[in-house]
């Protein structure tokens, strides 16, 4: 158990807080309340979010680091806070896919649902007063947002992230439908995982009944929000 504490506010994103801490390779991190959507229009506070979060994203990268995946999750502190690497955050959201919906049937006009071949692996541009741009390769390449080897090494772990929690899941009676990743560069120049891994940025289907377990309740005013996070929660911890 780390003996570091809060130092200084650092930034406060959509969900949540940074903090430094008195060694500069360490930062903590803060699980709020809040819930946004679309890119930040459509806000709520739900008392208890934080909670769920910080314990599923704990769990989630435990899991991953006993797979091999390397993130900046070093442990779980309180209810609320986790400590972690102090990373560069590389401006990209990679998205991997197993089925498609979302903003991809959107562009796209795919079917919902439809369930894909092999996983999708997309990027977009970290940049919410762009609104995380769809991009390719070369955009990332031309742009200097990441090298050739960066992006390689990013699809890898994001491929291998996407076996080792789709198997999981489906362990949960869950459907992994896709989820978003960002990536950092800590205070060695090593590229890890980072944020976090949470209902916020994956979607989870009930694998019996085709539930919503996700931000998708939020986003869609399906309702129960928190219980969708719960049930992921009971499931995993379980
Ligand atoms: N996602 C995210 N943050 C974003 C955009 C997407 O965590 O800023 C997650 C989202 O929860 C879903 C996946 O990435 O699990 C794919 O989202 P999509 O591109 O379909 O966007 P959306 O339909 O949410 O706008």
């Amino acid at each position: 158990m780390t003996t570091l504490v809060k130092k200084d506010f650092i930034y406060e994103g959509k969900a949540k807080r940074l903090y430094t801490t008195d060694d500069s390779k360490y930062v903590i991190v803060e699980y709020k309340d809040s819930f946004t959507a679309f890119n930040g229009q459509k806000k709520a506070t739900m008392s208890g979010k934080g909670v769920l979060n910080n314990n599923i994203s704990s769990k989630l990268f435990t899991l991953l680091k006993e797979k091999g995946v390397d993130s900046h999750f070093v442990e779980r502190i309180d209810e609320t806070h986790q400590l972690v690497k102090r990373v560069k955050i590389v401006p990209l959201e990679v998205i991997v896919r197993n089925i498609a919906t979302g903003s991809l049937c959107k562009r796209l006009g795919v079917e919902d649902g439809l369930k894909l071949a092999w996983p999708l692996f997309e990027m977009c541009y970290k940049d919410d007063d762009l609104g995380d741009p769809f991009i390719i390769e070369d955009h990332a390449l031309l742009f200097g947002w990441a090298t050739k080897d960066e992006i390689d090494k990013i699809k890898e772990i994001s491929l291998k992230v996407n076996e080792i929690l789709k198997e999981y899941f489906a362990d949960k009676n869950v459907v992994l439908v896709d989820f978003k990743l960002e990536f950092g560069k800590d205070t060695d120049g090593n590229l890890i995982l980072a944020d976090e891994i949470s209902p916020d940025t994956c979607r989870f289907w009930d694998s019996s009944t085709g539930d919503h377990l996700d931000k998708d309740r939020f986003r869609k005013d399906l309702g129960d929000v928190l219980g969708a996070y719960r049930e992921i929660w009971k499931r995993i911890s379980a």
